[in-house]
């Protein structure tokens, strides 16, 4: 037993590989309007555009560099 958890535990060590989104979810994000592609989330207005902001229940923040505006 105690050997398989070691075995499990070097596994787990380092960054884990990045998981790409699934292609629905994706398609949720952007919105088309008058022949344009527009994303419906925040961008960061410190970091600029390409920098989206999260969403959360009572707040959007930038996960770069920490900004946080209430909705
Ligand atoms: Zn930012």
């Amino acid at each position: 037993m105690a050997k398989k958890k070691k075995a499990k535990a070097k596994e787990r060590k380092g960054k884990k590989p990045k998981r790409k989104k699934p292609a629905h979810k994706i398609g949720r994000v952007y919105e088309i309007s008058g022949g344009t592609l527009n994303r419906k989330n925040h961008t960061c207005p410190k970091c600029g555009t390409g920098v989206f902001m999260a969403s959360h229940s009572d707040r959007w923040s930038c996960g770069k560099c920490g900004y946080t505006e209430k909705k």
